[in-house]
């Protein structure tokens, strides 16, 4: 495994162990219990965030920093099954979840007050019981059971609230075409391996994205791993623009 890699991994390992005390950073509980009170929270800073770091990273915390993908990406040694269908899902999700932070918001008068550590206890997320057993009850049924049960980084796939807010952020890049951080490929040195797109950790057709010259995905995470997989050298990080919009 190559350094970046392995540092890539450490990190993502080192956040997920760091979960339980800043899961209420990420809740999307909390953000409608604290819009209801017309309080910002800790987690309507961090989805803004992110929304802001996709203009620059695109998904780049989901391969780097999320606390989800260490616990996901562990669980590929034991069950390593492809996903390639449901990306829509998570919008279903999405959606009405959004609106409800709007209603709420709009029902307390808008916000008023900014209280980052909101519901936590002393910053900590995990304060009692009860906030324990919510943690391991999140962790089982939304991560660990739908990447045992459907396959790799199903929850990234299919659950996850935060992505949309990062995928809207590279779409609005593409469209105005500002320069960000990419993938870029040369097809002609590629043999047709498809190590790239078995090892890829969110099941992209990487050789089929190198053929046709278009690295831009809405679920690439940007984690490297195909660009440390090819022993050929077919596929860069690049600072540039996203090229063909259409597919963005
Ligand atoms: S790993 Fe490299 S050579 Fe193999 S299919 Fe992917 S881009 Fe082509
Ligand atoms: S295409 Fe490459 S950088 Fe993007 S998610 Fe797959 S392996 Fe990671």
């Amino acid at each position: 495994m190559k350094t970046r890699q392995k540092i890539r991994k450490g990190i993502i390992l080192f956040t997920f162990f760091l979960f339980p005390a800043i899961f209420y950073y990420l809740s999307p509980v909390i953000i409608i219990q604290a819009s209801l009170k017309g309080i910002i929270n800790g987690s309507f800073v961090i989805f803004i965030l992110l929304f802001f770091s996709a203009l620059l990273l695109g998904r780049g915390y989901c391969g780097w920093l999320c606390p989800g993908a260490g616990c996901q990406e562990a669980i590929f040694l034991a069950r390593d099954k492809k996903v390639t269908k449901g990306d829509w899902l998570k919008w279903l999700i999405w959606t009405p979840w959004i609106s409800s932070i709007i209603v709420s918001a709009i029902s307390a008068g808008g916000y008023n007050k900014i209280d980052f550590c909101y519901m936590t206890t002393h910053g900590f997320s995990i304060g009692d019981i009860q906030s324990l057993i919510s943690y391991f009850f999140v962790l089982l049924l939304l991560i660990v059971l739908p990447a045992f049960i459907v396959g790799k980084r199903s929850f990234c796939h299919h659950l996850c609230w935060m992505a949309p807010f990062m995928i809207i952020g590279r779409k609005i890049r593409n469209y105005f075409n500002w320069p960000s951080l990419q993938l870029t490929s040369t097809p002609d040195a590629c043999k047709h391996c498809y190590t790239c797109s078995k090892q890829c950790p969110m099941s992209l057709p990487v050789e089929e994205m190198v053929k046709r010259q278009h690295m831009e995905h809405a679920e690439c995470i940007l984690c490297g791993t195909c660009v440390d997989a090819c022993k050929q050298g077919v596929i860069n990080f690049n600072w540039g623009r996203a090229g063909n919009k259409r597919h963005a």
